[in-house]
């Protein structure tokens, strides 16, 4: 049933950071009010000074905060928003929540609660995709007894993969390459899916050697349109997790992109889709190609489609929602685009968060270059929240220009308080096998050792960077504040550790 169009005026983001300054900006170009919503770390933050209104979440912890149904329900009231922009993580696969939107009145930015309850488990998607037609990983329905886990995981030949069924979030995997690995493996797993997801279901996928992560961004209208905006590149992954992104996939070819494009619209038609999603798959060396799983939200790397598409992802999100189709235009990649993850961590500490202070902040610009941040000069970064602090975005006419810049926009990146992953990044983006694209979803866990080795260029590098800190604090002339662990002084004192304030 197609409903009229109705003209959303006033926007809630159940979200922080960089995501909620993102949906923000577009509904400003829109002309729809933006209401932001805070927990107690978060008070100065840049999506809430951003935001037409921002009402207090009071508590800082997520379950008492962004994850609070109730207190969003009654924010949303109380502000007169008619719908809600739920970004990524928090409540945006939550099903209940979509559910309990639709039944206050309220427009739910996203697909509908039974699309999201449906993908979000993995056998019940991994299941409809099959029955789609859609090629998806090998493996078995959830499995509760060890003895038949184990002979499935023959059948499926080792090494295989033991995941949590309601997983996400790189979390609840385990692989095993021997059988007498195995028992002790499924039952750690069960335990881990209980703790981290409230659901001890757990199944068997077979083990993809060396594969890479393709997925692709699709777009589907309340008229029954559903349409792709080609694939992403997300085999940089540090446990799981991806890193940096781009577009087009090195491994592409133009076969392969249409085949896999048909997929990606027949697995969101499948499930009855409207609005934004990303259908992920697996690809083998043989360039075969699996459905991994779908995210039925806006992705973290939604901007790199957009650079090289021109298409604005959240208009477009935010149009579908009020009932609009689809456009009817001609959809091609111009150019090719690159995201570099920029989080507070500190890469040559085991890569724990880095929370603190940001005392100086100068990020890049010029041509093609995009950043999509959540932070300022001032901020103090809370410890409660994902540590990803902004995503530098780049475009360029071919891969060639797209790495120059990228390495030339990480290279002005200049933040100085809290430690950042922008040294690791650069040595990613210029180490020569990434350059020629040659590279899989082992790239990281392969070269970790090269990448995190320290060389004379960063006895240089510090020493600058220390400097200029030493120049900039005489200038400030004030002591220093809680972030003084990361200052000058200890920037010498670590100098046998690169990167440590050469952001
Ligand atoms: P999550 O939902 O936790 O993000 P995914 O199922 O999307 O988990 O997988 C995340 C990553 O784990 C993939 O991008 C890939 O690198 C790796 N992975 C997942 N399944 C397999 C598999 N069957 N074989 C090899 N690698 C896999």
């Amino acid at each position: 049933m197609t409903k009229r169009p109705r003209r959303l005026e006033k926007i809630l983001i159940a979200n922080r950071g960089e995501i909620a300054v993102r949906v923000e900006r577009t509904c400003r170009e829109l002309g729809r009010t933006t209401v932001a919503v805070f927990s107690d770390p978060d008070r100065h933050a840049l999506h809430v000074r951003y935001a037409d209104e921002a009402y207090p979440l009071g508590g800082s912890t997520p379950a008492e905060t962004y994850l609070d149904q109730a207190k969003i329900f009654d924010i949303a009231r109380r502000s007169g928003a008619d719908a809600v922009h739920p970004g990524y993580g928090f409540l945006s696969e939550n099903p209940s929540f979509a559910a309990a939107c639709r039944e206050r009145g309220l427009v739910f930015i996203g697909p509908s609660a039974e699309s999201i309850e449906l993908m979000g488990e993995k056998t019940r998607a991994r299941e409809r995709m099959s029955r789609a037609g859609v090629p998806i990983v090998p493996g078995t329905p959830p499995l509760a007894a060890v003895q038949e886990a184990l002979s499935e995981a023959r059948r499926l030949s080792f090494p295989v993969l033991i995941k949590a069924a309601a997983g996400g979030g790189g979390k609840g995997m385990r692989r095993v390459d021997r059988p007498d690995d195995f028992g002790p493996a499924f039952e750690a797993c069960r335990r881990e899916a209980l703790s981290a997801f409230g659901d001890d279901r757990v199944y068997l996928e077979k083990y993809l050697e060396e594969p890479h992560h393709v997925e692709f961004q699709i777009l589907a209208d309340a008229q029954g349109r559903t349409i792709h905006l080609f694939e992403r590149e997300c085999s940089i992954q540090r446990r799981h997790q991806k890193i940096i992104e781009e577009t087009p996939s090195p491994l592409m070819t133009k076969d392969l992109r249409a085949r896999m494009g048909q997929a990606a619209v027949r697995a969101a038609e499948a499930c009855g889709y409207t609005n934004a999603g990303t259908i992920e798959f697996l690809v083998d060396a043989g360039r075969r190609f699996y459905f991994l799983e779908m995210n039925t939200r806006l992705q973290v790397e939604h901007p790199i489609t957009e650079m090289v598409t021109g298409v604005d992802l959240v208009e477009r999100q935010i149009r579908i929602a009020e009932g609009e189709p689809l456009e009817d235009r001609h959809l091609s990649q111009r150019g090719t685009a690159m995201e570099c993850r920029i989080y507070a961590e500190d890469p040559w500490n085991h890569f724990l968060p880095s929370p603190g202070l940001i005392r100086k902040l100068s990020p890049p610009g010029g041509p093609g270059v995009r950043d999509d941040t959540g932070v300022y000069a001032g901020f103090t970064v809370p410890m409660e929240y994902d540590p990803l602090l902004a995503k530098l975005v780049v475009w360029g006419e071919n891969r060639q220009q797209t790495l120059a810049r990228m390495s030339r926009a990480l290279e002005e990146y200049r933040l100085i308080g809290i430690r950042t992953n922008i040294p690791y990044l650069r040595r990613i983006v210029r180490h020569p096998e990434f350059a020629r694209g040659a590279y899989d979803t082992h790239f990281l866990m392969k070269h970790q050792d090269e990448l995190l080795k320290f060389d004379r260029s960063d006895h240089d590098r510090i020493a600058l960077a220390a400097a200029a800190v030493l120049a900039w604090r005489g200038e400030e002339k004030s002591t220093a504040g809680p972030a003084a662990g990361n200052s000058a002084a200890s920037a010498w004192k670590m100098a046998g550790r690169p990167g440590v304030s050469d952001s």
